[in-house]
């Protein structure tokens, strides 16, 4: 297949990098820790080819939302595949989950007055849970957390004793257990310190209300396929040997969820150059891609990036000093980069986008265009995984202005007919 006939803008999935990302997270994990489940975690991009291969490799579901958990059922996941994280989970799937023996990281009060419900109205069964726990990693790796000294706002306080509070109260319910506890924190350093911290935690935890843990889920936030930046085998070893202290592998088992570190070398962007345009000093090249589509929440200040130029004209090229690289979209704010000293740029030409496998399908806005074509890469030849989105799935069952009125004066909340 030429690429060059392949209509852009498209994100593509390099197969073997993924296999091979895969296996360095699944060997390091197998020789640090070898009693371990991987939660792949929807939220960084549930394109259903990416969840069903990762699916096929044993992976458990990390969904945090009730729509995906529903994907996750979609795509063939079983209820007990399921690792149910975040505050907004709903009460139908907690207990769908819980009485499947998937895993459940309680998140929130309301969770454990469902709790109550469920184990009052299944007195003959026991329900094993996470805690999500919340704890000042900031004061253990100064520097290094997302939210710095101000702190993160997810699961049960440890420090002004929430959390031990929530230890006691279900341990006041005669047939719940506390199984697992889940510590993921979001860092801007994603460094193994952070994790060490993270298991050093869990051993604390452990000594200090006495857990009998069947699980120990460390959450994700790894790095992964950048250069000079940890991977998997610098992580897993040095949080076994922490967790190694308090627990065995015998008893406890390991959870992991990765999720942009599993996606970020195997996956790229591919636009095309759609105009070329000198406005005063300034040479604008106009892509059918956008930052919308790589960047949409706008934080990358620089982004990784190869260029493919045409056959034809290629020998031809002259430098230039400066050409501003910008999106389709008609905001201003819509520029990716300045590429200096560079190439002088054609209509035609490529611009490749590298790394870009995560918190970039999952949150491409349907802004101007609609979400582009999906593809993979097996052996050289690419394959559609997904199409592009056109007016028919952006409709959906929307109503035309004056449908409403067959409605009649009943108000209906989803708008629907039947
Ligand atoms: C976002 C998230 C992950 C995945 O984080 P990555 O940085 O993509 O690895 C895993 N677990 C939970 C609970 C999350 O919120």
């Amino acid at each position: 297949m030429d690429e060059w006939k392949v209509r852009t803008p498209y994100f593509v999935i390099d197969e073997k990098q993924l296999g091979k990302d895969f296996a360095m997270l699944t060997d390091s994990l197998q020789k640090s820790w070898e009693n371990y489940r991987i939660g792949y975690s929807f939220k960084t991009n549930s394109l259903p080819w990416l969840v069903t291969y990762l699916k096929d490799r044993g992976v458990l579901a990390e969904v945090v939302s009730d729509d995906e958990y529903a994907l996750a059922l979609w795509l063939g996941f079983h209820d007990g595949e399921v690792v149910y994280n975040g505050p907004v989970k709903e009460r139908e799937s907690f207990c769908r989950c819980l009485l499947a023996g998937g895993m459940v990281n309680m998140d929130g009060q309301r969770e454990l007055t469902w709790l109550e419900e469920i184990c009052r109205d299944h007195p003959g069964r026991v329900f094993p849970v996470g805690i999500r726990v919340n704890f000042d990693l900031e004061k253990l790796c100064p520097g290094e957390t997302t939210m710095g000294e101000a702190g993160g706002r997810f699961g049960f306080g440890y420090e002004n004793g929430v959390f031990a509070k929530v230890v006691e109260r279900v341990r006041s319910i005669p047939n719940a257990r506390i199984a697992g506890l889940h510590l993921h924190s979001s860092s801007k350093s994603r460094s193994v310190a952070i994790f060490e911290a993270i298991a050093d935690m869990a051993c604390r935890l452990k000594r200090e209300f006495d857990l009998q843990l069947s699980y120990v889920d460390l959450g994700g936030g790894y790095c992964g396929g950048l250069a000079g930046r940890p991977q998997y085998p610098d992580y897993f070893p040095a949080v076994g040997k922490i967790l190694g202290q308090e627990f065995s592998p015998k008893e406890t088992m390991l959870v992991v969820e990765p999720g942009v570190s599993l996606l970020s070398k195997a996956s790229t962007f591919v636009t095309s150059v759609v105009d070329v345009r000198d406005i005063g000093k300034e040479r604008y090249l106009i892509t059918d891609g956008s930052r919308f589509n790589i960047d949409p929440t706008m934080i990358k200040s620089s982004y990784l990036f190869h260029l493919e130029l045409q056959e034809e004209t290629k020998k031809q090229r002259r430098t230039m000093a400066r050409q501003c690289i910008s999106g389709f979209s008609c905001m201003e704010v819509d520029r990716l980069f300045s590429y200096e000293n560079g190439t002088e740029l054609e209509e035609g030409d490529r611009i490749v986008y590298e790394n870009v496998g995560g918190y970039t399908m999952s949150l491409n806005p349907l802004f101007i265009r609609y979400f582009p074509d999906v593809y993979i890469r097996r052996k050289g030849e690419l394959l559609k995984v997904r199409d592009r989105w056109t007016p028919k799935e952006y409709v959906q069952r929307a109503m035309r202005f004056g449908e409403e009125k067959a409605l009649g004066d009943v108000s209906r909340e989803d708008g629907r007919t039947e």
